[in-house]
């Protein structure tokens, strides 16, 4: 490994011990993942863009062409028929999701998209007293997730200004410390309805404390709730076990399920069958034994598929399957966060030997306390052209105003050689 040491003028300076570190070649060579790059469609150049979009797994044209095969030739039957019986369909996703997330059976779904899912979480677990009517959220959350909470609150009759929590990062830094949460929980106590916190934060990569953030939520009286977004089969998670009220997340990105993809949702066991929550309502949460009798009683079923409300998408939870197949047969999300470790730790240190301070990483630097993605800001302000001149020389990446350039080299389908190329690239560029 290259080691920091203090040069006799006291100045920081990097060096390559002569026990060579590994090469990309070396960690190419003894990584058991290696072999799953073939079974993505990688668009040429280097890709480390799967925080935004995740690539095609191969598989997917195949699980789609089943479906479409089956439409033409089952017709209205096809919901029915078999075992990919599309009535049943997103069941055949939960296990594979449950077991990313960390839940049991049935607390988990595939429905709608990330915001929609948001949104019906909010209309069961915001319910604010006179008393007990705040909502936190971080100051920079996902506008998106902004919006939805700012709106809900609006819906309710009440006022932004007094019943939002932003939570800012320390003047002059850009993650969030732990102890600053819990003490925002803590000043806002019996005021608090609900706290809504991202798993991983999307602009710097931040993990965020689940488990502590919902005890200290649970102390407090509060719901809490997170946006797994740049968490799912990124960090292993155990939503579980950590009494996480409930969660909400897409599957475009890490879960590589396509643009617009399925997202998912978990409520905690202790909640699913509690008929006392409010609920928007669909014909896909009614007891599928008496559906399609057509009766209007509702008879929940009692799993978190009780907030389904529309016949489920097919061929994109096709694809979906097909990215949960290809997981499962790497070895799920232990064996990719195992290499992505290494990924994360070779990244880190071609940064440090080649780019030294051109760059700065404001990602977190504990392996604990951060995912793939990495947050860089180029340090003499050029950023933009940085971004664009990568672009330029088919580097994946993305560009988050006001200066920052998002990579990520994902497991599954990343090599350390692709990491290596993009050193040497951003290298290029920034000398
Ligand atoms: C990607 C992302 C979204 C996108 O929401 P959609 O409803 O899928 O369009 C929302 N919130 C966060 C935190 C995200 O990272």
């Amino acid at each position: 490994m290259s080691q920091l040491r203090n040069a006799p003028s006291g100045k920081i300076r990097t060096f390559v011990s002569t026990h060579t570190s590994p090469t990309a070649a070396d960690l190419d060579a003894a990584d058991p993942l290696a072999a799953f790059r073939a079974d993505f469609d990688i668009p040429d150049g280097i890709y480390l863009v799967g925080n935004s979009l995740g690539a095609l797994p191969r598989a997917a044209r195949d699980y789609v062409n089943t479906e479409l095969d089956r439409w033409g030739s089952l017709g209205v039957e096809g919901h029915f028929t078999g075992a990919l019986a599309w009535k049943d369909y997103h069941e055949l996703l939960t296990d594979q999701l449950a077991d990313l997330v960390g839940a049991r059976r049935d607390e988990v779904v595939a429905m709608n998209a990330l915001t929609v899912n948001l949104h019906l979480m909010l209309v069961s677990f915001y319910r604010p007293t006179a008393r007990r009517h705040k909502i936190l959220i971080e100051g920079h959350a996902f506008p998106s997730d902004h919006f939805a909470v700012e709106s809900q609150i609006r819906q309710r009759g009440l006022d932004p200004e007094t019943s939002l929590v932003l939570i800012e990062p320390r003047a002059g830094e850009e993650t969030l410390h732990t102890e600053d949460i819990l003490a925002a929980i803590a000043e806002h106590g019996d005021e608090l309805a609900l706290v809504m916190l991202p798993g991983v934060q999307y602009f710097t990569g931040q993990v965020m404390p689940i488990a502590a953030i919902t005890e200290a939520g649970h102390a407090v009286g509060a719901v809490v709730g997170f946006d797994l977004a740049h968490a799912v089969a990124n960090i292993p998670l155990r939503l579980s076990e950590w009494n996480v009220d409930f969660a909400v997340w897409c599957t475009y990105k890490y879960l590589n399920s396509g643009p617009g993809g399925v997202a998912g949702a978990f409520v905690h066991r202790r909640h699913v069958a509690d008929q006392s929550l409010p609920k928007l309502l669909g014909w896909w949460g009614t007891n599928v034994a008496t559906r399609f009798a057509m009766d209007t009683t509702f008879d929940a079923i009692p799993t978190v598929e009780s907030w389904q409300l529309s016949n489920a998408p097919i061929l994109p939870m096709a694809t979906l399957r097909a990215s949960l197949d290809t997981i499962e047969r790497a070895g799920g999300i232990s064996a990719m966060r195992a290499k992505s470790e290494q990924q994360i730790e070779f990244l880190d240190r071609r940064l440090a030997e080649t780019l030294g301070d051109r760059i700065e990483n404001i990602t977190p630097k504990d392996l604990a306390e951060r995912g793939c993605q990495f947050a860089l800001r180029v340090t003499n302000g050029d950023g933009k052209r940085v971004f664009d001149a990568l672009e330029n020389a088919r580097v994946f990446c993305d560009w988050r105003e006001p200066d920052v350039i998002r990579v990520a080299p994902v497991p599954l389908y990343n090599s350390f050689d692709d990491i290596d190329r993009f050193v040497d690239i951003l290298d290029g560029i920034t000398s």
